[in-house]
């Protein structure tokens, strides 16, 4: 077998959950987010361990992916679809019972109509001028839209991972202003939200960065893995160059690995020259450019021949890793694609 190894270690993404529960006071519900397959480790045994942890209620982009979320789950979790009720999603919303977060006039009348009595929240803009009601529709359809017991009230921080950006205090009164004495419950917190503060989080929380081991939760266990199989090793004489472009040449004698992975696995080609693997302990630089399937990597001061190296593990996480990249953690989970044999660990706890 030749393709990399993605291992998910679900008691971390347990242990995860529960930090970030802990945050917030007793009463504050932490949901979970599991949009773009559970951040790319697989929706399902994602969801499934997150329930198993205690969350009740789900977040995912779209109705196809709450429908994915649905049959992991079965009947009784909450799964909230932030894109809302769109045009089409009617009969997917209606029979898997999904939870849109209707963000503007025209989903809530198309919810009214369509699936009248149905459970459904409300997204509001506080600020971050992406997706929900703006103040002015807010108050044109607030009366009737809180007749309706909608399930959430909810809005989004554009700077939360920021604490000291003035925008998260803006927001925080702009959704006031608009929530203030409604009944129903109200989420603004994402993973930067909850480590804002109790000013922030309402009543329930919506976590999804920090529960797959991502920056801003510092204190997140890491949950993906990723070893990759060694394909091929020469041996290079100096002045010989390394891969497209011939960017890498060799200054002494040097011993090259090939790795069985590349840019098609999220293995971003901006890695080139920066990112480094971990054979143990022991760190080797990429050498020269990712390719699409391919990547190669100096080996020269290792003493045996490796089998597989670490890109993932733990001297590097998903954020040094996303650093060495210029990107952030977000995109390389999300990233990873499809050609990974992925692989849980748990009952290590
Ligand atoms: C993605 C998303 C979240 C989760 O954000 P994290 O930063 O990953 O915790 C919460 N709410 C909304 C509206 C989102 O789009």
């Amino acid at each position: 077998m030749s393709t990399a190894t993605l291992t998910i270690d679900l008691d971390a993404l347990g242990q995860n959950w529960r930090a970030l529960d802990a945050k917030s006071a007793a009463g504050v519900e932490t949901a979970a987010v599991v949009k773009a397959d559970g951040y790319g480790l697989g929706a399902a045994r994602v969801a499934r361990q997150l329930a198993a942890a205690g969350a009740r209620r789900f977040f995912v982009a779209v109705a196809e992916e709450g429908a994915a979320v649905r049959q992991a789950l079965g009947p009784g979790p909450e799964i909230n679809v932030f894109s809302g009720h769109m045009a089409g999603d009617t009969e997917m919303i209606g029979d898997l019972e999904l939870t849109p977060m209707v963000n503007s006039l025209e989903q809530l009348t198309r919810h009214m109509e369509a699936l009248s009595g149905a459970p459904f929240g409300i997204q509001l803009d506080s600020g971050m001028n992406r997706l929900g009601m703006e103040p002015a529709e807010w108050a044109a359809v607030r009366d009737i839209a809180l007749a309706q017991n909608p399930t959430l009230v909810m809005s989004h921080l554009a700077c939360a991972d920021e604490p000291d950006h003035a925008a998260n205090a803006a927001q925080l009164a702009a959704f006031r202003e608009m929530t203030d004495g409604i009944e129903a419950p109200r989420s603004l917190s994402a993973t930067g939200g909850i480590l804002l503060g109790p000013d922030y989080h309402f009543d329930v929380t919506r976590p999804g960065i920090g529960l797959y081991g991502g920056a801003p939760f510092d204190d997140a266990a890491p949950v993906a893995q990723i070893s990759i199989p060694v394909v091929q090793v020469r041996n290079l004489a100096a002045g010989e160059t390394v891969g497209y472009g011939c960017t890498w040449v060799a200054e002494k004698p040097s011993r090259i690995a090939t790795l069985s992975a590349g840019y098609a696995d999220g293995l971003i080609r901006a890695m080139s020259g920066r990112a480094t693997f971990w054979h143990g302990d022991t760190p080797c630089p990429i050498a020269g450019r990712v390719s699409m399937d391919l990547l190669t990597v100096d080996i020269t001061h290792l003493d045996e021949i490796p089998k597989t190296l670490d890109i993932l593990g733990p001297h590097q996480t998903v954020d040094d890793l996303a650093d060495a990249a210029g990107t952030i953690g977000y995109e390389i989970l999300t990233s990873l694609g499809p050609r990974y044999s992925r692989r849980t660990k748990e009952g290590h706890l």
